[in-house]
C-alpha cells in the first residue's frame, strides 16, 4: 500500500523528537516535514483506542507544554495522526 506516511517513516529524513515510546499503541513524535510543526503518528492502519490516543496526547503534552493537540486531518485523512500546534 502507497502511504505517504509511511514513506517519510521509512526514510526519516526528519527530526525525529521521540521514537518507540512502550506504550499500548505504539507511535513516533517527529517534526511534520510540511507544517514544520511536531506530529504524533500512530505506526498502525487504523484508529488507535481511546487509551491509546490519550497516552499520546499527555506525552506529546509533556514534551511539547506550550502547544495543543491539533486532530484535523488535511492530508492524509486515512493515516491516524496528529499535530501539536
Ligand atoms: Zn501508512
Ligand atoms: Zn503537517
Amino acid at each position: 500500500m502507497d502511504c505517504e506516511l509511511c514513506d517519510i517513516l521509512e526514510k526519516i529524513h526528519t527530526k525525529v523528537y521521540l521514537k518507540h515510546p512502550n506504550t499500548i499503541e505504539p507511535f513516533i513524535i517527529l517534526e511534520c516535514h510540511t507544517c514544520k510543526v511536531p506530529m504524533v503518528v500512530f505506526l498502525k492502519h487504523e484508529e488507535p483506542s481511546e487509551v491509546g490516543t490519550n497516552i499520546a496526547v499527555k506525552l506529546a503534552m509533556e514534551l511539547f507544554p506550550d502547544k495543543k493537540p491539533d486532530f484535523r486531518r488535511r492530508q492524509i485523512p486515512e493515516h491516524p495522526h496528529f499535530h501539536m500546534r
